[in-house]
């Protein structure tokens, strides 16, 4: 700890120097109050590293450095193609060394290692790229009035706050970096505590890519200390989460204070709809892997399915069948596995008092239904993923998200009553629709309250494509263009040019 960094041999044999202090001004220092939280392994139970973690007053260092940095000239008056060049590099940075990150991501998440590396890295590094294009393409508009030349600026906001949650660590922070910096604002950026450890190898690389000391402050720390700190700093002018709902409501109460900015991107009980016309093989290997992979613990995650009243026993039959083949729960560096251990202790637990609720209320467990202590010898997270049939709309594991590998998964009769039943939710992120009816498609896309809908697909994100969630599930959009209004605002200018009073 005394320098900052140690030296790590992970169970896939990669070994490596984790930084361990806190990201500010382009250096790793110490937490002033000696203040840690120590990472664990969720297969294995065992501790990986302690890193420092930030106070009020660390986070009150890293929101200054991130406010001189918006006027230090070198990011500044930095040409908006440089920005992008700084931003290219880093995505390179990350490609080259995407097997560590994966590593690490793996390590201290629990996501099999094979995701990690085919999933998150490349979408991190996407997202990076993605908008490292826009860097010089972000500009205002002229308006034409009479005998007034009006014009437009689109200006960084500022200092901006970012808190990212544990389920994608890298994927998340890209997402978050991504469009704030080729806005042109400066950062600190808060990793959630469950995962506190890729994101400091990635300031290094943020470092090695040549952003000017300050513009992007990495902080550990407790969501209610750190997290807290930074949403209130008078110096930070944007929040930026992603997190649960509960959270998200103590945030923008935060926030409101100084009246910050806000985008927010929370939980969700997303509905996955399977008409009878829909390619049935398609629609169960889509659900299963909408709901099961990332061990469940997936924002979009589509955990309530319903499906056509002529076709559901043939689709539950076939999505147990999926689960039984595909699902294998093992530790992370087994090629084999399709679900890793749940991230935490507290996840864990809250996932299996879902399973036991959901027996209580009198729902059937189709298949699952328990740990899996066996995996790890008495240690680790393992869950079996599990099923419910016979639910009820009124059950809690209906209407509240488990954020596990938990479905359920019910019938219906007509369009009107499926969309009827996707929409009775405080949440509207995501949805998906399985049909073959084009007009159908289109028509219950456009009914259902959710930021996105998937026809005849789920998850498959782009960083193209505008993500966020309607009602409860959130407020603003981040990824595509849309992303960039998240971290730009409008200046207007107006130029006389011939109108006298006298
Ligand atoms: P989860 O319940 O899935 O862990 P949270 O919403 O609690 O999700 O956490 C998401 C992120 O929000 C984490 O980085 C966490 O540290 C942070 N966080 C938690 N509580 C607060 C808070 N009161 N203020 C600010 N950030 C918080």
């Amino acid at each position: 700890m005394a320098d900052l960094k140690v030296q790590l041999t992970a169970p896939n044999g990669k070994t490596y120097t984790q930084p361990t202090g806190l990201f500010i001004n382009n250096e790793f220092v110490a937490s002033g109050s000696g203040q840690t939280i120590t990472s664990t392994d969720p297969a294995t139970e065992q501790d990986i590293a302690t890193v420092h973690a930030a106070t009020a007053e660390d986070v009150d260092k890293a929101v200054r450095a991130a406010h001189a940095a918006l006027n230090d000239p070198k990011w500044k008056k930095l040409a908006t193609s440089d920005r992008g060049v700084l931003m290219y590099k880093l995505a390179e940075l990350i490609e080259s060394n995407q097997e560590l990150l994966a590593t690490i991501d793996a390590w201290d998440n629990g996501k099999p290692y094979r995701d990690a590396l085919t999933g998150d890295l490349p979408e991190a590094i996407g997202v990076i790229r993605y908008y490292a294009g826009w860097c010089d393409k972000i500009y205002g508009q002229t308006i034409p009035l009479p005998n007034k030349l009006a014009y437009t600026l689109r200006q960084p906001i500022g200092v901006v706050g970012q808190i990212i949650p544990w389920n994608y660590p890298l994927s998340m922070a890209s997402w978050k970096l991504g469009p704030a910096l080729a806005c042109g604002n400066t950062i600190v950026i808060k990793a959630a505590e469950q995962t506190p450890l890729s994101i400091l190898v990635l300031a290094d690389l943020i470092k090695q890519a040549g952003f000017p000391p300050g513009v992007v402050n990495v902080i550990n720390g407790l969501g209610k200390e750190a997290g807290a700190a930074l949403v209130q700093h008078p110096l930070v002018d944007k929040v930026a989460f992603t997190g649960s709902t509960a959270t998200a409501t103590q945030v923008m109460k935060m926030a409101s204070a100084t009246l910050k900015n806000i985008t927010l991107e929370t939980g969700g009980k997303s509905p996955l709809v399977v008409f009878e016309d829909a390619d049935l093989e398609e629609a169960v290997k889509w659900s299963h892997m909408g709901i099961m992979s990332n061990q469940g613990q997936i924002c979009t995650a589509t955990s309530r399915i319903l499906v056509q009243k002529g076709i559901y026993d043939k689709f539950v039959a076939r999505f147990i069948e999926e689960v039984k083949t595909t699902s294998k729960v093992g530790h992370q560096w087994d090629t084999e596995t399709y679900q890793g251990p749940q991230v935490t202790k507290q996840q864990y637990d809250r996932v299996l008092s879902y399973i036991e609720s959901g027996r209580q209320s009198g729902a059937t467990v189709a298949t699952g239904g328990q740990a899996l202590t066996e995996i790890g010898g008495g240690k680790g997270y393992f869950i079996a993923p599990t099923v419910f049939t016979h639910v009820k709309q009124d059950m809690p594991i209906w209407r509240e998200e488990i954020f596990g590998p938990v479905v359920v998964i019910s019938e219906f009769g007509e369009e009107d009553n499926a969309v009827r039943i996707a929409n009775d939710t405080t949440y509207g992120l995501g949805a998906a629709v399985f049909t073959t009816d084009l007009e159908r498609a289109h028509r219950v896309a456009s009914e259902i309250q959710a930021g996105m809908v998937w026809i005849n697909s789920s998850q498959d994100c782009d960083p193209r494509v505008p993500f966020g969630g309607v009602k409860q599930s959130g407020i603003g959009r981040e990824l595509g263009e849309a992303g960039l209004e998240a971290y730009s605002q409008i200046k207007a200018i107006h130029i006389n040019l011939g109108n006298r009073l006298s």
